[in-house]
């Protein structure tokens, strides 16, 4: 370089920066030169449009040039939220960004025969109830655990497991698939994550950290004149709004009705919020997310029983609140973890509290501690098993809180800038005390009168969308407030128009007080919007009648809908009733296709990979 060149700014960069750049790439060869290029590209798309990094790359990021094509990095997800999904694509993109050559894919849609020719694998997965994978993950996995599976010498690999630490088997999927394939033979770049509900604190780092390896694992053959960049299935990024998880939008509550007649039985909501001008969009099929307020009741209790001042600041990563703050809008209070409950047996006033905990930790208690988390809030833990905390222990064991995610109940081809969610409020007598949910009291207590304001934002679902040709047919399972996404769906297509049928099994406890939306419905049909529509009013009568019950009654017509291309979709209860929809769907293939039950299994397997049977399930 000429020594005029040396004093020549370099814009947009001040004198002093081009004098430290300059001193900086005076002393390196030409590969570090590359590198720096490829670092500086994942630099500036860390940072959004308005300066802010929006993921902290301090470790050496991806060189652009020297990445070899033969080195193709493989994205994989199993996902049942999307949580898993949006990370895979936002990694994708990075690394595309990046220069490397990127296969993402669902685990569901790759072909495990060709594992064992890859030499890169990054793989996110997620775990669910008593530990279970998700829906799109479940053939990967059994053919990675079958015996003849193929060996995986060349293959190096880091897994992200993402979870819940309120369930005993936290994150267990993403470890058996981590330790599976170290047993075939592939070579781990970093250790498996774990992320618990807020992911970004263990993803982030996690990301960065594997930086450097992965940068050398795909620049081992190096080819710098072939590079091709070929990211398969990334979905166009829709326009952003400005508002998202971390930036939520204040949405005025304009409407919160009950829609049960005996609240005391059951009390749900139908609400509504202004989207005003934020900007946001949502598809059928997305929920809403809130940031709500912990309730007050319960954040009086924990002090009290704490016996600590909630007036005390509290210091922790950068942020400075009271206790009484950190408890109401920065902790989660109403769920408990494994890690709480191991900080908290350390901290038992008495040895005997402190080894019956330690017990419930253990290995083989699973269930008891999947009971504990079901029946225990954290009051009852303080107040079963006294512990000495100070608030900043407190404020550091607990889990951050996280926002709760609603099914959207509306189409914005009809309701434009308002969105609707339905909600059940969670309130209950336990251990001598009221009990209550955070977030559906949170909303449920909000006055429309009093111009309330709700901190949302839209979480995509494109897991959970109605089929792109209108003139399909949907089958919709939507018992008690898993009616939300089907009302967003029958309105939409009714908005729309299009040939396709749609046909609604909807359930609960009793016709005359929980019929959710029922003058909506009788419209809908009047109006050919709603071609058929099947109940099951479960305590109306001795016998339990559940909408799998509705759905076998009418098996020969159901399974004529799938035979002439209908989509079928579920939402609302995980744990029994779509399960228990599973089994009636495979019973209804079997009688009417004439399928044994492998037979049966292999056409449901086969629907769900084209994706037409869709599930949003918790
Ligand atoms: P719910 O009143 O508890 O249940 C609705 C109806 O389903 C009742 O008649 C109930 O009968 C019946 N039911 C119980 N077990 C069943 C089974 N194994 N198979 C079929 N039906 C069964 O409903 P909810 O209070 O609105 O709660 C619905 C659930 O869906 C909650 O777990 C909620 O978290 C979840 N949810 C999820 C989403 C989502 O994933 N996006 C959205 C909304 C709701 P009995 O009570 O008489 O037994």
């Amino acid at each position: 370089m000429s020594a005029n060149a040396k004093t020549m700014q370099l814009a947009p960069l001040s004198d002093e920066q081009t004098l430290q750049l300059q001193k900086l790439t005076d002393a390196l060869d030409v590969q570090a030169l590359h590198w720096l290029a490829g670092y500086a590209v994942g630099r500036a798309h860390a940072l959004d449009a308005s300066g802010q990094e929006q993921l902290a790359l301090s470790l050496p990021a991806q060189p652009a040039i020297s990445v070899d094509p033969q080195q193709r990095l493989v994205i994989l997800y199993g996902s049942q939220t999307g949580n898993g999904q949006a990370l895979a694509e936002q990694y994708a993109e990075q690394m595309q960004t990046l220069g490397v050559n990127v296969l993402l894919s669902n685990m569901q849609d790759y072909n495990i025969r060709k594992l064992k020719q890859e030499r890169n694998l990054l793989l996110i997965v997620s775990t669910h109830g008593d530990g279970e994978p998700p829906d799109d993950a479940v053939d990967f996995i059994e053919q990675l655990d079958a015996k003849k599976a193929a060996k995986l010498n060349q293959l190096k690999y880091a897994v992200l497991a993402l979870g819940d630490s309120s369930y005993p088997d936290f994150c267990v999927t993403g470890q058996r698939i981590d330790a599976r394939l170290t047993e075939l033979g592939g070579q781990r770049l970093a250790e498996c994550a774990q992320a618990d509900l807020d992911i970004d604190a263990v993803a982030d780092p996690w990301w960065a950290g594997l930086q450097p390896a992965l940068q050398q694992a795909l620049s081992n053959h190096q080819t710098d004149d072939q590079i091709s960049n070929n990211v398969t299935r990334l979905r166009p990024l829709p326009e952003q709004s400005q508002y998202t998880r971390k930036n939520p939008y204040q949405a005025e509550l304009l409407t919160n009705q009950t829609i049960t007649a005996n609240p005391a039985e059951k009390d749900i909501r139908h609400v509504e919020l202004d989207l005003g001008d934020s900007g946001l969009q949502y598809q059928p099929g997305d929920a809403l997310g809130v940031w709500a307020t912990n309730p007050k009741p319960i954040v009086d209790a924990l002090l009290q029983t704490t016996e600590l001042a909630g007036e005390q600041a509290i210091s922790m990563d950068a942020e400075e609140h009271t206790l009484r703050d950190w408890l109401s809008s920065q902790r989660e209070i109403t769920l408990l973890s494994r890690p709480f409950l191991q900080a908290h047996a350390q901290r038992a006033k008495s040895s005997a509290d402190r080894r019956a905990v330690e017990a419930l930790l253990g290995d083989d208690q699973r269930r008891q501690l999947s009971r504990l988390f079901d029946t225990h809030q954290l009051i009852d833990v303080l107040q079963r098993w006294p512990a000495d905390w100070t608030a900043q222990e407190l404020v550091s064991e607990l889990r951050a809180l996280t926002p709760r995610m609603y099914s959207i109940a509306s189409s914005q081809a009809v309701t434009e800038d308002e969105v609707h969610t339905t909600l059940a409020r969670v309130a209950y007598q336990a251990h001598g005390s009221r009990h209550w949910g955070s977030a559906s009291n949170y909303l449920a207590d909000l006055d429309a009168g009093e111009a309330a304001s709700v901190p949302i934002f839209i979480d995509s679902n494109p897991r959970f969308r109605l089929p792109d040709d209108s003139s399909r047919d949907i089958i919709m399972v939507g018992p008690g407030t898993g009616i939300a996404p089907f009302r967003a769906f029958v309105q939409h297509r009714a908005a729309l128009g299009g040939a396709g049928r749609n046909w609604l099994f909807f359930g609960a406890q009793h016709f005359r007080s929980q019929f959710l939306y029922q003058l909506e419905w009788q419209r809908a049909l009047k109006n050919n919007q709603l071609q058929r529509f099947d109940l099951a009013f479960s305590r109306d009568q001795q016998q339990k009648i559940y909408v799998q019950q509705r759905m076998l009654e009418q098996g020969k017509d159901l399974y004529d809908w799938l035979e002439n291309g209908a989509y079928f979709y579920v939402c609302g209860d995980a744990k029994y009733m779509a399960k228990d929809v599973d089994a009636a769907l495979h019973q209804i293939v079997a009688k009417h296709g004439g399928k044994s039950d492998q037979q049966a299994a292999e056409y449901l397997r086969n629907l769900s990979r084209e994706k037409r049977i869709l599930k949003d399930v918790y």
